[in-house]
């Protein structure tokens, strides 16, 4: 047999690299590498939310497809964002809102762009379309340069930008009005862009462009439940006009949501009080965390209005995640990526977690009692 696979599959995927989750032989792991709630849903008021739960996914009807449109699930959060329901569109996690917007938009040889660094998701989605990523280089300290970034817009017309708001793996929240200049630039015809505002941490930021959608015909706003306490059940949110959801749709597998998360999605939805405290309870702790990583001459921080921060070590940077690790603390490694040499990335979790990270890192740099 001579099946020639490396001709068969396209010559863009077979350069890539796959999105690989990192997870050391081990363990247990005091898990602070992907940015998700350390909370189990419903601590503090485990047995009644439990129970209830326990009841919608009982009563899911597993011998017929989901709802296709996720119709309950959308005028849920269509009520709770103050748009119509036509305005959202639920995927499978964010990161399939990101495949079928930039499926929807890219003709062959188009341009995706984003401030770099950021999620990696953008620009692999970008290349395994055939479709040429721009990456804008943030400062040094991963603030945005909006004039230069508007003029490399209008050089390059892509078709479609992502804004992480906050930045991953920064941390970063850019100002607003520099957000909101690119969005209005990248609507006028010399560029003629969608702008992607993906706000994945925004119970963390506090601060969204929901309000503005009505301005801006070309702006898309993500939402995903993985951060706050969800990351499980793979729940991804869309919200745009109607006219663009109802373009992307077209690109949409049907029954992507499956039945168990639009159950266990709606349930949660109506304890948004839930939600709010878990991620109300992570914000000082990470500033606490931070101040404490302050004193340290050996580390230098970045501010971060997520549920993360970055990092940057004097030591080799992979010196001090294997540190970590052999202390059973997990982090993300960015040592080795592009703008990010010896950053690693931390994810805000219970006091107890962070003291271990703050215990083990001290003992790794040295300075440790
Ligand atoms: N956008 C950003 C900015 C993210 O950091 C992440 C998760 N790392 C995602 C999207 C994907 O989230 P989800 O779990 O909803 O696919």
């Amino acid at each position: 047999m001579s099946f020639d696979l490396a001709t068969v599959i396209r010559p863009e995927v077979v350069t890539l690299r796959a999105y690989r989750v990192e997870l050391p032989p081990g363990g247990p792991w005091v898990k602070l590498d992907a940015n998700e709630s350390p909370f189990a849903l419903g601590d503090g008021m485990r047995e009644e939310l439990a129970a209830e739960m326990a009841k919608a996914l009982a009563d899911v009807e597993l011998h017929r497809y989901p709802d296709p449109e996720a119709r309950e699930l959308r005028r849920l959060l269509a009520r709770d964002f103050g748009v119509a329901p036509e305005q959202v569109m639920a995927s499978n996690g964010s990161d399939e809102a990101i495949q079928l917007v930039s499926l929807a938009v890219g003709a062959p040889g188009a341009v995706i762009a984003a401030p770099v660094p950021t999620f990696v998701m953008y620009e692999l989605t970008a290349r395994a379309l055939g479709l040429r990523f721009v990456g804008i280089p943030l400062s040094d300290q991963f603030d945005l340069d909006v004039r230069q970034f508007c003029e490399v817009m209008r050089a390059e017309r892509p078709c479609l930008v992502f804004l992480a708001w906050p930045n991953n793996p920064t941390g970063r929240l850019y100002e607003p009005a520099g957000i909101e200049e690119i969005v209005r630039v990248c609507c006028g015809d010399d560029v003629n862009a969608m702008v992607v505002v993906d706000e994945a941490y925004f119970h963390y930021a506090g601060r969204t462009f929901l309000p503005t959608l009505g301005e801006y015909p070309n702006l898309v706003i993500l939402r995903t439940l993985s951060k706050i306490g969800l990351a499980g059940i793979r729940l991804g949110i869309l919200v745009a006009s109607t006219a663009v959801v109802e373009q992307i749709n077209k690109v949409r597998p049907p029954y992507n949501v499956n039945a168990l998360t639009q159950a266990a999605a709606r349930v949660v939805l109506r304890h948004p009080d839930v939600v709010s405290r878990q991620a109300a309870a992570i914000v000082p702790e990470r500033d606490r965390v931070l101040a404490e990583l302050r004193s340290l001459p050996e580390v230098t921080t970045f501010p971060s209005q997520a549920n993360f921060f970055l990092m940057r070590t004097a030591q080799p940077g992979d010196e001090v995640y294997r540190g970590l690790v052999k202390r059973g603390v997990l982090v993300r490694n960015f040592s080795h990526a592009p703008y990010l040499a010896n950053c690693l990335r931390v994810t805000v979790g219970t006091p107890k977690d962070n003291d271990a990270f703050l215990a083990a890192l001290s003992d790794v740099l040295g300075c440790g009692s």
